[in-house]
């Protein structure tokens, strides 16, 4: 067998590094690149050489072919993996790799160019039988006409780009009226991150779930299906867990669907691994699009089969011979995965940025698998996707793989930034989850942050305390001592975080009440708690017999009854202190003050805190200028980061008084974006 010698991997993140995985079993040597923000990135020290080919955004680095191709010629590669995301379907950089001597690692340009295409696979669909959703694919843009067709068609209509992927320029619309608005975001959204602007429209089914098939062919004319997964936990129409086998589905129903994706992968003559998608209600299938690459949740599919997706491509691409019978792709089991991203889900899972001071990851645990990009102490920058790791479990049956994510997700600890863990393990836990009974809009109908996420005040102050005693006895030398927070200052500001979420606190001592003590705790721009905190009692003392560095902190809430005890300890390992309340362990870290600035602004914002970015990210657009007078709802400024973007809109009537950004300025969490003028009336 002559495979390559050397591969390019033209990507980053937890991909780059399976693929140089896979490379290495194989014996072949790896090639990395690496964008200003990725310098100590893991998937650069993974690999056996590594590039670094530009500044942070994807547009300057990941994404630029003649960089690529620059570093592929000069290091000798003979292959380039495009890895998923960034230039994977794209079929003019598979052309250019090809026209420069090496091998691509996936299907052809054709098959991408045919394939990728949401309209024209739709029509390779309908011509071979494949049933589609109800919908209009046609090429007439007009306003007029697209709503005539989104009538015909039955509200809720689903507006979706023609070019479109990871879920943006997607819309769901409920009724006539909202149409043109929703219109005109997708094609925005569309526009800005495909350079098109044609949408389609999908009558929107109201409880599927997604079920895809995996496909793989070699260049010689043999193509099999590898068994479906089913990722039907979205958020956003974007997956965040997926498994193989499907729960849903009949051996019949089984046999349709990869029957469907054999007869699709054979009509565009494909080759390499590729995902066809389906989405399934009441017994029917319907095709959605192919997927002309690895898919991010290819790990359940080699769990559930014991293959390995990877290594096939680059053997098929090295042009060998698929020596696997469609009779011999049988399941050894079941398979779950889980994506832990730094997002918040109590803010409808918006990224969440910041350095991963606490890593820790479920490896080495019986049938589990962990493929992540990053490590302790890396950054989730805003540049890329905010995707911590995948977590994969498996088992002889389902039931035994969601038994090991539960342990798996539960020895997993995160922070720095904020993440979905908390959800991921609500989920697992679920009992419907547990049953197979659950839709694509399951999180949406289910999920309820509020009740999971809150933070309990004992945890907040707790941490403050230990923080503000931890600062002076650093600063005056002084070791710790039974009321070490006598002589301190009033009104103390603390900023800090508790498992990834900012918290700032002010403390004042009560003149003339003996140890007691006022707490005000917001958390952004929005102070917590109506009435102030009392805290009395407030005393700490290092326990016999405990751990060095584990000290407990009595102290009394008013109004709570008695005198509540919370165990505080310092991991040596990350110097890091976290605090136990109610059996439950949080992470306790400074961060960075308030800037007096944006102080000022919280105070004059109160009760209209939605003139914020909500996320970092960069302004789309800015639909009003100063002196204009906009209406309760009226959207300002469009912010984008990652994959989605965020309108904030007019919290009251009024007049701009000032605008603070323009297009393409970067703005973080919590910067004021617009300042209006409160009008009376
Ligand atoms: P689908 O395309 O059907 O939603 P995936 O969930 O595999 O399937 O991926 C969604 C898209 O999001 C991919 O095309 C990829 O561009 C992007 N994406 C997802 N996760 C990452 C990541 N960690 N790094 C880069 N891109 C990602
Ligand atoms: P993307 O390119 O973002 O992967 P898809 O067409 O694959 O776009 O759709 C992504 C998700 O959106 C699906 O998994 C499903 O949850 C939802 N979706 C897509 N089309 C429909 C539809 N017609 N009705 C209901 N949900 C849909
Ligand atoms: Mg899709």
């Amino acid at each position: 067998m002559t495979l390559f010698s050397k591969i390019l991997i033209a990507n980053r993140g937890e991909i780059a590094v399976r693929i140089a995985e896979a490379c290495a079993a194989l014996g072949i040597g790896s090639v990395a690149v690496y964008s200003d923000a990725d310098r100590t990135a893991l998937h650069a020290r993974v690999c056996d050489e590594a590039y670094h080919i530009g500044p942070s955004p994807a547009a300057e680095s990941y994404l630029r072919m003649d960089k690529l191709l620059d570093v592929a010629r000069k290091s000798g590669c003979e292959a380039v993996h495009p890895g998923y995301g960034f230039l994977a379907e794209n079929g003019g950089f598979a052309q250019a790799v090809i026209d420069a001597g090496m091998a691509w690692i996936g299907p052809s340009p054709q098959a991408i160019a045919l394939m990728g295409s949401k309209i024209e696979s739709k029509r390779l669909a309908v011509a071979n039988g494949v049933p589609i959703v109800p919908g209009y694919f046609g090429d007439d843009q007009a306003l007029d006409r697209l709503k005539d067709e989104a009538d015909s068609i039955g509200y809720p209509v689903l507006i979706k780009a023609s070019a479109g992927g990871g879920g943006k320029g997607m819309r769901v619309v409920d009724t006539a009226s909202d149409f043109e608005g929703a219109l005109n975001g997708a094609k925005r959204e569309s526009l800005a991150a495909f350079g098109d602007d044609s949408v389609m429209l999908e009558k929107y089914l109201a409880r599927p779930r997604h079920i895809e098939v995996q496909v793989i062919g070699d260049r010689h004319g043999k193509v099999l299906h590898l068994g479906e997964r089913e990722c039907s936990i979205q958020r956003r129409h974007q997956k965040v867990a997926e498994e193989s086998p499907s729960p849903a589905i009949s051996e019949e129903t089984r046999e349709g669907l990869t029957g469907a994706a054999l007869k699709l992968a054979r009509a565009a003559g494909y080759e390499n691994a590729g995902t066809v998608e389906f989405i399934y209600q009441d017994g029917e299938y319907y095709f959605l699009e192919m997927n002309t690459r690895l898919q991010v949740e290819h790990p359940v599919t080699e769990e559930a089969l014991g293959l390995d997706i990877v290594q096939m491509q680059i053997m098929i691409a090295a042009g060998e011979r698929l020596e696997l019978e469609q009779e011999e792709v049988r399941y050894v089991g079941h398979a779950l995965e889980v994506r832990l991203y730094a997002e918040d889900p109590e803010k409808g899972f918006l990224p969440s940025i910041g350095r991963l001071s606490r890593l820790r990851l479920p490896r080495g645990l019986r049938n589990v698998r962990v493929d992540a990009g990053v490590e302790r102490g890396d950054a989730v920058s805003p540049f890329y996707d905010p995707m911590i790791a995948k977590i994969i479990t498996s088992g002889g049956t389902r039931g035994e793989s969601i038994r090991a994510m539960q342990e798996a997700l539960g020895y997993t600890d995160v922070a720095g930034v904020r993440t979905n863990l908390e959800f991921l393990r609500w989920l697992v836990a679920h009992p419907d989850f547990a049953k197979g009974d659950f839709s694509t809009r399951f999180i949406e109908e289910s999920y309820e942050p509020s009740a999971q996420a809150t933070i309990p005040c004992e945890a907040i102050l707790a941490g403050a305390f230990t923080l503000m005693e931890s600062d002076r006895s650093q600063s005056t030398g002084s070791v710790w001592h039974a009321r070490p927070w006598r002589q301190a200052r009033e009104d103390m500001p603390i900023s800090l975080r508790v498992d990834g979420r900012r918290y700032d606190v002010r403390l004042s001592v009560l003149a003339g009440q003996g140890g007691q003590w006022r707490a005000r705790v917001s958390e952004g721009m929005v102070e917590l708690y109506e009435d102030t905190v009392i805290v009395s009692g407030l005393q700490a003392r290092s326990d016999g017999g405990e751990t060095e560095g584990t000290r407990t902190l009595h102290f009394q809430l008013a109004g709570s009854d008695g005198q509540q005890n919370i165990s505080r300890s310092l991991d040596p390992a990350s110097n890091m202190w976290s605090v136990e309340v109610g059996g439950r362990r949080y992470w306790i870290e400074q961060a960075p003050a308030l800037s007096t600035e944006t102080l000022t602004t919280a105070l004059h914002l109160k009760d209209e805190d939605n003139l914020e970015s909500p996320m970092p990210g960069k302004v789309l657009k800015v639909m009003v200028a100063a002196g204009d007078e906009v209406k309760d709802g009226q959207p300002l400024v469009i912010v984008e980061a990652m994959k989605m973007e965020f309108t904030v809109k007019a919290p009251h009537d009024g007049k701009v008084e000032k605008v603070r950004y323009t297009v393409g300025d970067q703005v973080a969490v919590g910067d004021v974006l617009v300042e209006l003028e409160k009008r009376e009336g």
